[in-house]
Formats: structure tokens, sequence, C-alpha cells
């Protein structure tokens, strides 16, 4: 008997809350706990992976609506990456994921999306509008330096991206990596999450960008 918050050992307990998580249960109702242990937070991610996987359907469809043939590319090339690092994370893992690492494999991705919507506000301001003409040409420093910075930061992205078939292969390898299966999912996946972003930015932008 497990409780299915925490995957706490509930046997042997009568008072019908579990001391580690203080999640209600009563030993006579098989709803309300687990009877193997790691069922209750497995479920959950499966809840999650899928709604990761909805995001990506709904990215893939804008993409594929507005010709945004590039991002379509890398959408598939980091989603099956994720989707695949992702499943035989969740079901190699022994233990619930740490959510602390899971937050800060989101951290690269979220870093680059703020990097280029910061980029996108900076130039519209500093421009009065978008630019006519690719490069970089009519720039001040600063919007020049803003603007290799999100090139630089998303190129990063993209190649530590390309690397995760290698690593997925590479924490294959011993019982001890497989557990880092899970958090190489979380990193690409959102990664691939916010590539898909970029399709909804204003089509000026859009086309500066991949020029
Ligand atoms: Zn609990």
């Amino acid at each position: 008997m497990y409780c299915t918050g925490c995957d706490y050992q509930l046997e042997g307990l009568t008072t019908g809350t579990c001391p580690e998580c203080r999640k209600r249960f009563d030993p006579a109702d098989s709803g309300t706990f687990m009877p193997f242990p790691g069922c209750g937070w497995r479920k959950r991610q499966f809840g999650w992976f899928a709604l990761v996987l909805i995001l990506l359907a709904l990215e893939v469809v804008h993409a594929v609506r507005t010709y945004a043939d590039s991002t379509l590319f890398l959408l598939v090339v980091t989603g099956s990456i994720g989707c695949l690092s992702m499943l035989t994370g969740i079901l190699l893992r022994r233990s619930r994921p740490d959510l602390r690492i899971s937050m800060l494999m989101t951290m690269p991705a979220l870093a680059v999306v703020a990097l280029i919507t910061s980029l996108a506000i900076h130039m519209y301001m500093s421009l009065g509008g978008w630019p006519k003409t690719i490069g970089t040409g009519g720039f001040s420093r600063s919007l020049e330096i803003h603007a290799d910075l999100a090139m630089f930061g998303f190129t990063i992205l993209l190649l530590s991206n390309l690397l995760a078939w290698a690593m997925l292969l590479g924490f294959g390898c011993t019982r001890r990596s497989q557990q880092w299966i899970y958090h190489l999912g979380i990193f690409t996946m959102s990664s691939c999450i916010c590539i898909g972003l970029l399709p909804f930015a204003p089509d000026q932008f859009v086309s500066w960008w991949w020029d």
C-alpha cells in the first residue's frame, strides 16, 4: 500500500493521512492508494507527457499553416528525440524525478525565448518598426549586441539538441546513467516547444530572423 502523491509506504498506518505529503487515504478504499510504488508519479508523468504532445501537435499544425518550413524541420528533429527520451526516461526511472532538476532543464530553452522576445521588442522600439532589410544594417550598437546574443543562444540550443542523440545512446549504457534520460527528455522537449513558438511572432520579425 503506497501513497498516490509521494510513494510513501502506508502499510500499518491507520490515521488516513500520508505522513510525508499529508494526502488523505482510506485503507478500505483501494482507489485512494497504490498497490506498488511508482504507479502514482509515473501516471502523472504520462499525463504531463500527453499535455506536451498536445502543445507540440498545435505548434506543428500552426507551422504547416504558416508555411514555416525551417521551424517545422526543427520541430521534427528536436520533437522526435524529445518524445523518445521522455518516454523511455519515464519508463526507466525507478524513483520520482526531482522537480528542481526538471525545472533547471527547461531553463536554457526559456532563456532563449526571453532573449528572442526581448530582441523583437528592442528592435521594434529602437527602429520604430520592423527592419526593411536583412542583416543588422542601421541597428544601434546595443541592438546589434542583443541580436548577436539571441542568435548565439539559439544556435547553442540547436547544437546541444543535435548532441542529445549521442547523449541518449550514452546514457542508455548503464543502469545508473539511465536515470538521466528523463532529464535529457525534459531539456529536448522544452527546446522543441520553445522553437515552435517562433512562427507565432510577427511575420516581418520571423523573416528577418531566418535571413
Ligand atoms: Zn504521500
